[in-house]
């Protein structure tokens, strides 16, 4: 079986530049540096792009993905809506907002768009089982994309994880293994399984797969600037768990100006964390270049990950576009979904509460530019971390059906 990965012609190191075959390998074995996809791009134009399907297959020419991937069964993610946010940039003082809402997606979550392209890789090696270790939206992600595809899922998840996130990767079928530790431990033990029999033949879409995997986050970068009127946003700000993401957003910009499909300005990067795991924040409010691993601790679980492998890259990424990265409490989490919520009509998980907590501290303190067209990202939905809103879990008044008593009680 020939391999088809459309424009993605090999694997390259990001830290030493070596290259290698398009394979299910993650690690440079020169350095052990991190492997990500290299392109040969065609030309690719804006009404190309247009002309293609309302989800991420519109960027198929610039992902690893054979070029009929839309029609293969598959989940069809993205195409999420940029949410123009007046009420919101008022309340905070910024004049032109917007939220990328990804909650939109299949399974409510942004990792339907990073599962899709590893579905894709997982096909092309050959591999029958879809695992993953997953702080909670990957598990469901997986399970769906994995149901959809007619591959067998195993994946693994720290045990304490939030009930609706474990009843939603459960429902897809397939197996959803608890570990009694930290997502930290669950990833590390995904790692030796795939070095073990038991795990042979199975793609672990963010480990064996991970250079596939993570392309999925460009596609982000990519709606917002077509849906921007092709242009970039000056400032946008970005949640972080392992820094995948961030970075992707940042390589799909870059991407869009070297094709001249947007206009080459500046534009700042901020990334998001949860006061409770905020490695990446605190290396860089103390200009480290590295990242002291951390146990998490916060309600911001999707985003709990104590030893995040992208790290160092999102601290070159906001130092070098002059943005920051900056973390929110638990509290100030909480306080950012019931402010995104009444203003704007968006229900976001505890991430969304940490990017949007993070953007007002931004503005508060003078380090984002109110007068910049600026972008904050929603990545997940607020049904699934109803506990961080359980305060409101009960009627403002429960009274009998009379006018008498509602006058009484308003
Ligand atoms: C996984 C996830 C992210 C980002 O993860 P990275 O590992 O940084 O790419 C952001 N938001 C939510 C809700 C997630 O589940
Ligand atoms: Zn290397």
């Amino acid at each position: 079986m020939s391999l088809d990965f459309g424009p993605a012609t090999a694997l390259s190191c990001r830290e030493c530049g070596a290259r290698y075959d398009l394979g299910p390998s993650f690690a440079c074995l020169e350095c052990f540096g991190p492997l990500e996809a290299a392109y040969s791009f065609g030309d690719v134009t804006r009404a190309d792009i247009e002309s293609g399907p309302a989800n991420i297959w519109r960027y198929r020419s610039l992902l690893p993905v054979p070029a009929d991937v839309a029609a293969k069964p598959n989940m069809n993610p993205g195409w999420t809506k940029l949410v123009q946010a007046g009420n919101l940039g008022k309340a905070l003082g910024i004049r032109s907002l917007y939220v990328k809402d990804d909650s939109g997606n299949p399974t409510h979550s942004f990792k339907d768009r990073v599962v899709a392209i590893a579905v894709e890789a997982a096909r092309n090696f050959g591999f029958h089982t879809l695992s993953c270790s997953s702080t909670g939206n990957l598990a469901g992600a997986v399970t769906a994309a994995a149901a959809r595809a007619g591959l067998d899922a195993c994946v693994f998840i720290p045990a304490d994880l939030e009930q609706a996130k474990i009843a939603m990767a459960r429902v897809f079928g397939g197996r959803l293994i608890g570990i009694d530790g930290t997502y930290d431990e669950v990833n590390r033990f995904c790692s030796e399984l795939i070095g073990d029999p038991l795990g042979d033949k199975w793609g672990f879409v963010n480990v064996n797969l991970r250079p596939y995997y993570a392309e999925g986050s460009k596609t982000l970068a990519y709606e917002i600037a077509e849906q921007l009127g092709w242009r970039l946003p000056e400032q946008i700000v970005i949640p972080i768990a392992s820094g995948s993401q961030l970075t992707k957003i940042d390589k799909g910009f870059k991407e869009l100006i070297a094709l001249g499909l947007v206009e080459d300005r500046p534009y700042k990067v901020f990334g998001a964390q949860a006061q409770g795991c905020s490695p990446v924040s605190t290396a860089f409010k103390a200009g480290h270049e590295v990242v002291q691993p951390v146990k998490p601790d916060t309600i911001a679980k999707s985003l709990a990950i104590g030893n995040p492998a992208d790290g160092p890259y999102v601290l070159d990424i906001a130092r070098r576009t002059g943005g920051a990265v900056e973390d929110v409490t638990d509290a100030e989490i909480v306080a950012a979904i019931k402010l995104l919520a009444s203003t704007e009509g968006i229900f976001a998980e505890t991430a969304g509460g940490v990017t949007v907590g993070v953007l007002k501290k931004l503005v508060e303190t003078g380090r984002l530019d109110p007068e910049a067209e600026t972008v904050v990202l929603n990545t997940g939905d607020g049904l699934k971390t109803l506990d961080a809103v359980s305060g409101d879990a009960a009627p403002t008044a429960v009274i009998r059906p009379s006018l008498d008593a509602f006058r009484a009680a308003v």
